[in-house]
């Protein structure tokens, strides 16, 4: 009978690529979901790997840094062993910011714009609602989170990681003490090292009701009239703009409290592809494919969850809300350190799960 010394509850892109980080350790690995791997927020997400001090909060400053400077590196890893290709675009981002929102984080002259802003992107038209803001310019990249995680979890299964799908953990076997494994809808799985990546469903698994919440995100994507319409992220107050190298366009996002409920509603993104219009007029002859809506992990604090619990054996990485495709990477190198005894090389309070104990 197969045994493994690692359960990870949960394949989106934490699960993932913390799965591929212990498998490289040489411990013996099992993902476990309970639907698809990788159909849950990993997949609606944008994929903006947004790191600048400007919008990232200080908490997670260092984190979201050093994940970013792990990108590129991560992502050939993950396409030299999946065999798959990446969309991973280095152009930067274009930011219209409200300019009576400026504090002292405010950007540098090192994030002018290189260059006149019509150069930059000829067709995106600064309107009613960017009239207010000043401009500047991130050099961020993003990527694309379902090839992103396509490739994670090829990558995980030619690494010899072991899946479980259409398998709902309930719960956590701690009752004679240490972890001893995971008890599901179906059956029950041993190891002694269980981690929960189980993203806004992390409360749900017992023992420990983690404080995640859902966030619903709608967005929809076009196929631009050209390939290169416009070639950076844009992102304004009302709206954000992620081209594709293929020549598709997400537009995106809400942010809803909206529970469990993943439908998308029609003026929603009528009022999303309204926005991205306003932006690039000649959007209004890009033919829509797609429109859905995801569930970003929050926590109370907007911060992650992660490191040990009170349960010995027992993980959590979760809760990494609107930059969970960002720091897959940093969380994957840190979790793993933790799980197997060595320093995280990161200060982890400030993410611990006991912060939520009171
Ligand atoms: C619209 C939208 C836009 C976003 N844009 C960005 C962005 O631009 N940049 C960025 O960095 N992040 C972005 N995010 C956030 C990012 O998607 C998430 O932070 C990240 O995907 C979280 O990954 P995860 O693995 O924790 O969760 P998920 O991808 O949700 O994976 C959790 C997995 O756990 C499984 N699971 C849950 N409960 C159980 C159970 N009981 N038993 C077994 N399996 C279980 C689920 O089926 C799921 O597959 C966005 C999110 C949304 C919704």
């Amino acid at each position: 009978m197969k045994s493994w010394d690692a359960i990870v509850i949960g394949a989106g892109i934490i699960g993932l690529s913390l799965a591929i980080e212990l498998r490289k350790r040489g411990l013996r690995v099992l993902v476990i979901d309970k639907g698809e791997p990788g159909r849950e927020a990993s997949w609606a997400a944008g994929g903006m790997l947004c790191d600048s001090p400007y919008e990232t909060r200080p908490e997670l400053q260092e984190l979201a840094a050093a994940s970013a400077r792990m990108y590129p590196e991560f992502v050939h890893e993950l396409e030299d062993e999946s065999r798959l290709k990446i969309d991973l675009r280095s152009q930067g981002t274009l930011v219209f910011r409200d300019a009576s929102n400026a504090s002292s984080n405010s950007p540098s002259a090192a994030n002018s714009l290189p260059a006149p802003l019509a150069d930059l992107e000829p067709e995106l038209h600064p309107n009613a609602s960017t009239a207010r803001c000043s401009t500047f310019f991130l050099p961020e990249r993003c990527v694309d989170p379902r090839d992103l995680t396509s490739a994670a979890i090829a990558a995980a299964r030619h690494r010899g990681v072991d899946f479980s799908s259409g398998d709902h953990v309930l719960n956590v076997e701690i009752t004679k003490g240490p972890a001893s494994g995971v008890c599901t809808n179906k059956t029950h799985f041993a190891a002694s090292i269980v981690i929960n990546c189980a993203g806004a469903w992390a409360r749900e698994i017992g023992p420990y009701a983690f404080p995640t919440r859902p966030v619903k995100g709608q967005m929809l994507c076009v196929v631009m009239p050209e390939k290169e319409l416009v070639r950076h992220v844009v992102r304004t107050p009302d709206v954000y703009l992620i081209p594709r190298s293929d020549g598709r366009m997400l537009i995106g996002a809400t942010s809803e409290e909206a529970g469990f409920d993943k439908r998308t509603v029609v003026e929603t993104i009528q009022k999303l592809r309204q926005s991205a219009l306003d932006l690039v007029p000649r959007l209004a002859d890009a033919r829509i494919l797609e429109a859905w809506a995801g569930l970003r992990p929050g926590t109370p604090d907007a911060l992650p969850i992660l490191g040990a619990t009170a349960t010995p054996g027992y993980f959590v990485a979760t809760g990494h809300y609107r930059d969970g495709i960002l720091l897959a990477p940093i969380t994957a190198r840190i979790m793993a350190r933790v799980i197997t005894g060595e320093s995280p090389q990161f200060d982890l309070s400030k993410f611990a799960a006991s912060r939520f104990a009171a």
